[in-house]
């Protein structure tokens, strides 16, 4: 048996008839984890920053015992701003820090495409739910997915997961004291 099937099975116990029953998180990435740019992309590690609280919710998921996944658009790729080396290495040193503080990201599902691509992953497309959802043998209902924009509630709503929105009333830190 796996790790990540041990893990669900270990979460599907420990939160059975505590109303939520989650196997994992998915998280968005900017402005769920870092903090949204002012204007463009994260494409330096010099520019991305946690956003309050952030990290001690990511550990809280991977103590709880519950699988922590990304599911981001990086349309910088696809425009030919940044390359996907760069984005892996950011993501490198992104999870780097979130071990450090006692999380772990078990998997990052992104499109690299452009907008104009008609690529079948950039949400609200949901190509990467579906690879999520086989990858960890879930369904829909093991699943929440935390985003902060109108295209994450809608690809949230095609796969038929429970989404949480950060804005303004709710942050990260919110939603995972509610949920576990
Ligand atoms: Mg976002
Ligand atoms: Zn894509």
């Amino acid at each position: 048996m796996s790790d990540a099937s041990e893990k669900k099975d270990a979460a599907q116990s420990q939160y059975a008839g505590r109303g939520h029953n989650l196997k994992a998180i998915v998280l968005d990435r900017d402005g769920v984890i870092n903090e949204l740019m002012r204007e463009g992309y994260v494409m330096d590690w010099a520019d991305f920053r946690f956003r309050p609280g952030s990290l001690d919710a990511i550990a809280r998921i991977h103590k709880a015992g519950l699988l922590t996944l990304i599911i981001t658009n990086q349309s910088c790729i696809g425009r030919g701003m940044t390359t996907r080396e760069n984005i892996d290495s950011i993501h490198q040193r992104m999870m780097g820090q979130i071990e450090e503080h006692g999380g772990k990201i078990d998997k990052i599902y992104m499109c690299p495409h452009a907008p104009d691509d008609g690529c079948d992953c950039r949400k609200p497309e949901i190509a990467n739910f579906k690879r999520a959802m086989a990858d960890f043998d879930m369904g829909p209902d093991d699943f929440i997915y935390i985003g902060d924009y109108k295209t994450d509630r809608e690809a949230a709503e095609r796969t038929g997961c429970g989404f949480e929105m950060v804005d303004e009333r709710q942050s990260l830190a919110d939603v995972v004291d509610r949920y576990l």
